[in-house]
């Protein structure tokens, strides 16, 4: 049943939780002998854990990632006895957010190792995650010293990691000479844990293959539809559709222009709906199909759809609103209360992205709170 509320909503998102959870079981079969984790960090990527964590854990994940031990709580009562693991580890006075939920810190410092240790020293033991560092150069021990601390007599005893991970820099493309790298060092590290489960593989790891899937994989975007690999096809079913009421269609003469800036210029006489979207929603004003820097660079804006074609934006995105040139569209096909899908089904989340010179990951953690949702459940 639809909710009056998403019926009548200025702009809205359907998340189709049964196409959520075909992308993860894919990506778990993808990923062979290993087992695949939900990425579920940034409110699941935007879409909302409310409904994806209960979807996820029903098909049967149960391992989780979140960016922080604020989401890691929050997860927690949607996935009872999911092992939740915090990527952005423990700090000095958030330890109890970690034993009250049950929480596995990722280390990824010498810091956050000496935190970690004195947090247990005031009581038992808590599994953790050693972060390797392979070639980011962001977050993690260097395998020499993730080695060295493996064979150190005097590592404490109580400092036993459920899991070794690290993180590729390049997955999104097969070609690029550190993922083989990469994966060298990761072994030279993972040999010095024996009997620990380990992790490399984004969702773009998954497809670079088998050696790359270790005993636990991380897939985040293409769980939510978006592109894990570079230049080639998708083979994700998209999850999110976002919609946006027409407000009102007007004709604007040959010549004439419209839009801040005057930056939508006409040369017919065209049609213009105005769309109750703009980048407070996230549908950012470099999608612009005009009078932005980057229209220099690339040579089209986004596309909506409606009534079975493709139409483009026109002008500037605005805070709240934005145009659409629906000239090609029948005069009588086009009316105010009609909903322009933004992206989803017909448009490729990724392909809005490109024209904003951006990522599917950006546009979909950037969804807004004036969006009404609505989580279709699996059948
Ligand atoms: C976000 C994240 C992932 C998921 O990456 P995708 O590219 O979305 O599949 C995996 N591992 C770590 C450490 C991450 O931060």
């Amino acid at each position: 049943m639809l909710r009056p509320d998403f019926l009548s909503a200025s702009n809205r998102l359907t998340i189709d939780l049964g196409a959520l959870v075909d992308n993860w079981r894919s990506m778990n079969k993808r990923s062979g002998k290993a087992r695949a984790a939900a990425v579920l960090k940034a409110n699941a990527y935007g879409i909302g854990i409310d409904c994806a964590a209960p979807a996820l854990y029903a098909a049967g994940a149960r391992d989780f990632f979140v960016a922080n031990a604020e989401e890691g709580a929050a997860l927690r009562p949607l996935v009872p006895d999911g092992r939740i693991y915090i990527l952005a580890g423990m700090w000095p006075g958030n330890e109890a957010l970690f034993f009250d939920n049950d929480l596995v810190p990722v280390i990824n410092s010498d810091e956050q190792l000496a935190v970690f240790m004195a947090a247990l020293s005031e009581g038992g033991d808590h599994p953790c995650v050693l972060h390797i560092d392979t070639g980011m150069n962001r977050l993690g021990l260097s395998v020499e010293h993730a080695v060295a601390l493996a064979n150190d007599p005097a590592r404490p005893a109580s400092f036993s990691p459920v899991l070794i991970m690290s993180h590729l820099v390049s997955a999104d493309d097969p070609e690029h000479r550190l993922n083989a790298l990469q994966l060298k060092r990761f072994h030279e590290a993972t040999a010095a844990y024996e009997g620990v489960d380990a992790s490399l593989a984004n969702s773009g790891g998954v497809f670079l293959g088998s050696d790359y899937h270790f005993d636990l994989t991380r897939p985040g975007i293409a769980v939510y539809g978006g592109e894990a690999v570079d230049g080639a096809a998708n083979p994700m079913k998209p999850v999110v559709t976002a919609e946006a009421r027409i407000i009102q269609v007007r004709e604007v003469a040959a010549g004439g222009t419209a839009s801040y800036g005057a930056s939508a210029r006409f040369d017919r006489d065209s049609r213009i709906a105005t769309v109750a979207v703009g980048y407070a929603d996230g549908y950012h004003r470099s999608v612009s199909g005009g009078g932005v820097t980057l229209r220099r660079a690339t040579p089209s804006g986004a596309f909506g759809f409606l009534h079975g074609r493709k139409i483009p934006h026109v002008g500037r995105v605005t805070m709240d609103l934005s145009l659409f040139d629906v000239t090609d569209l029948p005069e009588t096909a086009v009316r105010p209360g009609d909903y322009i899908e933004l992206f989803g089904r017909h448009i490729a989340i990724d392909d809005v992205a490109r024209a904003g010179g951006t990522i599917g990951y950006e546009m979909l953690t950037s969804l807004g709170q004036r969006y009404v949702r609505h989580c279709i459940d699996p059948v």
